[in-house]
């Protein structure tokens, strides 16, 4: 009976996996994990420990001068034969390098044959970009993190941008990962709050997928859940110390996304690390890639939408939130399949189509599904009053941890307008066929009052 909580990296990565409880066998092989302070020069033994010889380091601007110039003296001081490829700033105006087709395009425009690896030494979309460009050419991949902002880096998706709409693409998982305390702690701080963004994130994610498996009968895995919770533990007993960029709390933020990367792998789904707080974060950049606007980093986002998700259910619990069936089944009687469509395509724009064709298969909206849905939350009440109770932090605990490293907290601070923010609670429930506490309210016959919720609180 596997405890990942209590076990270290190189156990959690075991090539056979660990048979668990839950039925499954949990496997995330990796031949190479390392998180510690000065272990860069670590690179050529993961090159080795992978079984290759001739990496592709890929960089953008900022993450060779933090990293990649090092990186490649470290490999040439090794003997390690390697190739280096800058990815240009394609549109100067935009700041940053877009996990989009040029970036690909010149990626493996620029790939040598030769290479029998790819190794993005970056974080966020380096480290999306080469996954799928590791794919498109057919070897494996690795990482040399440079920033701990994001839970992707054991992930087998990149997150990417065609023709302006961002996608999940499939990548192999990383073989390899090395993350360098020392390198991480000097990343600017918007990434160190979106690490922790993306971490909270995990509260709310594990609170959803318990509440989940008991209304839809999704797949659930306890062992995987205590996962997330023993890395929300050791990053709070060390958060006060984020701000001051002490290495050891740095460390803990990229162990606990490492530790998330791993969880998903176990899982198959992104159940573990993502709720409600994602969605408010993928329909903001939704909306912002629709509009051709800027958006903030990912785990930002989600660190404003897990305490907005918060707010929710600190409203839930006061109010003693109990099912009224007679107005659950009102809700849906007077639920209007042409209203909701027109509003699908008033808020995805040029992904409404998509959106709409999720529906057709899945029939959320369906009375008869509704119906047996309602049945098991009234059913489940108690434990899911329990759940809540047991996977949430205290709201003004949660809260005073993200203040005090200066993080953004509201909307306001990323400048999302109130609509946007009430749009992306009310259409959460349509992006995907996830069950999230959108659902969970919409079944209930509460979407109204909470979207009125989202928007008092927010203006
Ligand atoms: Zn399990
Ligand atoms: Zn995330």
């Amino acid at each position: 009976m596997p405890s990942f909580g209590n076990m270290t990296l190189s156990e959690l990565i075991r090539p056979e996996g660990h048979k668990c409880a839950c039925g499954r066998t949990h496997v995330c092989a990796m031949k190479y994990l390392n998180i510690g302070r000065g272990i860069v020069d670590e690179v050529p033994a993961m090159v080795a420990a992978m079984g290759k010889s001739k990496p592709f380091v890929v960089c953008d601007d900022n993450t060779y001068a933090v990293a990649g110039k090092r990186v490649d003296a470290i490999l040439t001081a090794a003997g390690v034969d390697h190739r280096l490829y800058v990815i240009p700033l394609h549109d100067p105006g935009a700041g940053r390098i877009a996990p989009a087709e040029w970036e690909t395009g010149s990626l493996i425009m620029h790939y040598d044959p030769a290479c029998d690896m790819i190794l993005a030494v970056g974080s966020g979309v380096v480290n999306d970009l080469c996954k799928v460009a590791a794919h498109a050419v057919g070897v494996p991949s690795a990482v040399v993190g440079t920033a701990p902002s994001m839970d992707g880096y054991a992930s087998n998706c990149g997150s990417m941008e065609v023709n302006h709409v961002k996608v999940s693409l499939y990548g192999a998982v990383p073989e390899g990962i090395l993350l360098d305390t020392e390198i991480l702690s000097r990343a600017p701080m918007r990434m160190l709050w979106a690490g922790l963004g993306d971490m909270v994130a995990k509260y709310v994610a594990v609170c959803e997928w318990r509440i989940s498996n008991l209304v839809t009968g999704e797949y659930y895995c306890p062992e995987v859940a205590e996962l997330m919770r023993s890395a929300l533990r050791r990053l709070m007993a060390a958060a006060d110390r984020i701000a001051s960029r002490d290495p050891e709390a740095i460390g803990s933020i990229a162990e606990g996304l490492v530790l998330a990367g791993i969880g998903m792998a176990y899982a198959e789904i992104s159940r573990p690390a993502s709720g409600l707080e994602h969605y408010f974060s993928h329909m903001w950049e939704m909306m912002a890639l629709e509009r051709g606007v800027p958006y903030d980093l990912h785990g930002i986002q989600v660190g404003v939408g897990t305490l907005l998700t918060m707010k929710i259910y600190r409203k839930f619990v006061a109010d003693g939130t109990k099912p009224d069936r007679a107005k659950a089944e009102a809700h849906m009687r007077d639920f209007d399949p042409a209203a909701w469509e027109a509003r699908v395509k008033r808020v995805f724009g040029k992904t409404a189509g998509q959106i709409l064709e999720i529906e057709e298969k899945t029939h959320k909206n369906d009375p008869e599904k509704h119906a047996r849905r309602l049945d098991n939350i009234i059913a489940h009440w108690d434990e899911i009053e329990a759940i809540i109770r047991e996977e949430l932090p205290d709201y003004d605990a949660l809260y005073s941890v993200m203040a005090a490293t200066g993080m953004p907290l509201t909307p306001a601070d990323i400048d999302i307008p109130v609509q946007d923010v009430v749009d992306a609670f009310v259409c959460a429930r349509d992006v995907r066929d996830k069950y999230l506490t959108a659902s969970l309210l919409w079944d209930l016959g509460l979407t109204e009052e909470y979207a009125e919720f989202v928007r008092r609180i927010n203006e």
